[in-house]
């Protein structure tokens, strides 16, 4: 019977065949895709709790996401910057609410925000701080992750995504995460910006401590710096607020947002901040072919508009309490601590267990899809539209492998 040759082994090998070896997938092909759940080639289901790394905060193929996409392909799907098109202000306005900045400015990867980022604070710097040509300086955190461009891999802590991509850029310097002397000790004339993740996703969800973001923020304040959050995987709903910098009352003066903001359908990033920040920015000294394309501004619009009701910022909220209580029973058994913030959790194996990775392939077999950040670290990252029962589904699965 042609049902019990499993497509699947044959699928793996022809994708590892023709790629670099940049990640370690695990051995799974998948075919399609609704809300919560994933579909391989031979058929199989399978709890989707990564969600690509927050990239499809509003599960698979939500139907208004997907009706603004095609809506958009049959209009206009491209103009460039050289023209404006009929949905660039309605997505600037409406991500710039919901922000509460004046400004925005779209880009398409998070590592392009980023890079965006570090140029305005530079100029900012410059040409409003008056910080002497050439010597501008970003203080970042231990742990970081921020995307993989040459200049920010320049300031990561993570030899395996920095060694042998230098030379690095200069202009940064590494505090520890949570550190709040630390941080204001690295602050001198020079400084133009503080860029942090308010959680470290990659580092395996790590909150800092409370009060650490607030005196962040006061420390910015006082010394004529930027603080620049990278909400482009703890942002848009993830920990239970609209950004994760809610949950200590903290604004920062520049939003980097992307993942979640393509509805999981198009790379959309952004910048938001005040018009005395962005507003250094003239024409012809920052821009991108594709960013802020109309497809993009589409589907984005409708993230926000999603986002601007509130509601998944209150199901991740509520079902991530479910989610703690669910993990928390599992510390001492087989789990070493837990994380969570609202639908985001990271979860410490213990290492005499199994590693991050084996616990990942175990979890696959048993039908839920969850990836390691490193070591015995594992991040579970369901989309917002997940239930009760796949939470407990989900759960009662990692107590099955933890249980061995
Ligand atoms: C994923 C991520 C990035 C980089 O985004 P890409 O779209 O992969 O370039 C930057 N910062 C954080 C916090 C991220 O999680």
């Amino acid at each position: 019977m042609v049902d019990d040759i499993l497509r699947t082994p044959g699928a793996v090998r022809d994708a590892e065949r023709w790629t670099a070896h940049n990640y370690h997938p695990l051995p799974v092909v998948i075919s399609s895709a609704d809300g919560a759940w994933l579909t391989d080639v031979d058929g199989r289901r399978y709890l989707d709790f990564l969600a690509g790394y927050s990239a499809l905060n509003f599960g698979h193929r939500h139907p208004q996401l997907i009706a603004a996409a095609h809506a958009q392909l049959d209009r206009l799907t491209l103009t460039s910057r050289a023209f404006i098109h009929d949905q660039f202000a309605d997505f600037c306005r409406e991500l710039a609410e919901l922000c509460g900045k004046d400004l925005v400015l779209p880009m398409n990867t998070g590592a392009e925000a980023v890079e965006t980022g570090i140029k305005v604070a530079r100029k900012w710097g410059y040409q409003v701080k008056g910080v002497a040509a050439g010597q501008a300086n970003i203080v970042v955190a231990e742990g970081n992750f921020h995307g993989r461009t040459t200049t920010i891999v320049s300031f990561s802590t993570d030899e395996d995504a920095r060694a042998d991509f230098g030379p690095y850029t200069p202009g940064f310097t590494v505090v520890p995460y949570g550190d709040l002397d630390a941080l204001a000790a690295a602050i001198d004339e020079n400084t133009v910006a503080v860029l942090l993740e308010p959680i470290q996703g990659e580092q395996g969800v790590v909150v800092p401590p409370e009060g650490y973001l607030p005196g962040v923020r006061r420390v910015c304040t006082e010394r004529d710096v930027l603080f620049i959050a990278d909400e482009i995987q703890s942002g848009l709903g993830r920990t239970g607020a609209t950004f994760a910098c809610d949950h200590e009352g903290v604004v920062p003066d520049m939003y980097l947002l992307g993942k979640a903001l393509g509805g999981g359908i198009v790379p959309v990033s952004a910048v938001a901040a005040n018009a005395d920040v962005l507003g250094v920015l003239k024409p012809g000294q920052h821009g991108s072919t594709f960013g802020g394309n109309p497809l993009a501004c589409a589907v984005a619009i409708e993230v926000v508009r999603l986002l601007a009701t509130g509601e998944f910022q209150r199901r991740s909220a509520e079902l991530g309490e479910r989610l703690r209580a669910g993990l928390e029973g599992l510390v001492g058994k087989g789990l070493v601590e837990v994380r969570v913030r609202g639908l985001w959790a990271g979860l410490d194996i213990d290492p005499a267990l199994m590693s991050g990775r084996e616990a990942c392939e175990r979890l696959m077999e048993r039908g839920v899809l969850v990836k390691d950040t490193h070591g015995s670290t594992i991040r579970l990252a369901p989309p917002l539209v997940v239930t009760e029962e796949e939470i407990d589904l989900a759960v009662a699965q990692l107590a099955a492998v933890l249980a061995g």
